[in-house]
């Protein structure tokens, strides 16, 4: 079958790879649409590449139940990636992304895959790929996770730092729900993505004006939440000096260090700080719900390719010129 290799130095090349071989708990999944994340960029630069490719958001239907009864060929699913041991204390509490055994699936730009069963996400008859691979993805299950964590509310005031495809995830989301949205980012394309996809104010990120631009747009006070969702350390500095007093802070941007001023930035505001990784299984019902209510996370997807054009993917990812990429497969 069919299957992506990160070769090194922003290289793709579609290679054929044997079919895979489901264990005891998993069944396999014939991959309809998966979608690229920015958490593969860095293997994607790196000159070591990859024996495979890092792909790990997909949705697309079993094609073997392998002996588990409660799925049949043709059923839809997604994915939740980590997959725990399912026995210690934290996989029996819902919190898989923290079990010591966990192993996050992988290889998901390809024909096929294989995935425990427990891990499947049924994705509802009337929800399209787009959609589906989308709540069942980074996309809007970490935007979701996220502002969950962070508990924003209708009536907040939320910056969003990095106007990528999880940073759009949640002007989305937020948006749909009432909060006014400010997006924030250095890229115009991706205020104006934002703005398409309903938020309330955009602002420039990484400029002196930066800050007061957002406590003008509060009235002088700063947003009640900002969130970090770039991975840039100045992004982290400039979310915390922006925030009100009192205020919240969620990061979910990967990175190894960052910088802020605690006595100015939160002893003397008295900030909540939150991080945030990934979704819960027990989070996908609410996000379906909101999508059967009226949510459209669909335009967050601005491009949609065949796996053999998977490098075109990668260098607008790369050129920040996009929202979501998918390849698709339907
Ligand atoms: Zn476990």
């Amino acid at each position: 079958m069919k299957s992506l290799r990160f070769v090194g130095n922003s290289k793709i090349e579609v290679i054929d790879v044997p079919e895979p071989k489901p264990t005891q708990d998993q069944v396999v999944i014939n991959i309809k649409v998966s979608a690229l994340c920015g958490s593969e960029m860095g293997a994607f630069y790196s000159p070591n590449g990859l024996p495979g490719n890092p792909g790990h958001e997909f949705a697309g239907e079993v094609v073997d139940p392998n002996g588990h009864p409660e799925f049949q060929v043709g059923d839809r699913v997604g994915a939740h990636v980590i997959v725990g041991c399912g026995r210690c204390v934290q996989c029996e509490a819902g919190n898989e992304i923290f079990c010591p055994d966990f192993l996050p699936s992988g290889a998901a730009h390809a024909e096929r895959i294989a995935l425990s069963a427990r891990y499947c996400l049924r994705i509802p008859d009337g929800m399209d790929w787009d959609t589906g691979v989308l709540v069942a993805g980074d996309a809007m299950g970490v935007a979701y996770h996220l502002t969950q964590r962070v508990g924003v509310q209708a009536h907040d005031t939320v910056a969003v730092f990095g106007c990528g495809p999880v940073g759009l995830g949640v002007v989305a989301l937020w948006s749909f729900l009432g909060a006014r949205v400010i997006g924030v980012d250095m890229s115009p394309y991706r205020l104006a993505l934002a703005e398409k996809l309903g938020a309330w104010k955009t602002v420039e990120a990484g400029k002196k004006t930066t800050i007061d631009r957002l406590r003008k747009l509060t009235g002088g006070a700063g947003p009640d939440t900002c969130l970090e969702c770039t991975g840039k350390p100045a992004a982290v500095a400039a979310a915390f000096e922006a925030a009100r007093k009192g205020g919240k802070v969620g990061i979910v941007g990967e990175q190894d260090q960052a910088s802020f001023n605690p006595s100015r930035d939160l002893i003397h505001k008295e900030l909540n700080v939150y991080g945030a990784w990934y979704f819960r299984l027990s989070e996908f019902a609410g996000m379906v719900e909101l999508c059967n209510r009226g949510l459209k996370p669909r335009k967050v997807v601005t491009h949609r390719f065949p796996l053999e054009e998977a490098q075109k993917g990668y260098d607008l990812m790369a050129q920040q010129k996009c929202g979501k990429v998918l390849f698709v497969q339907y």
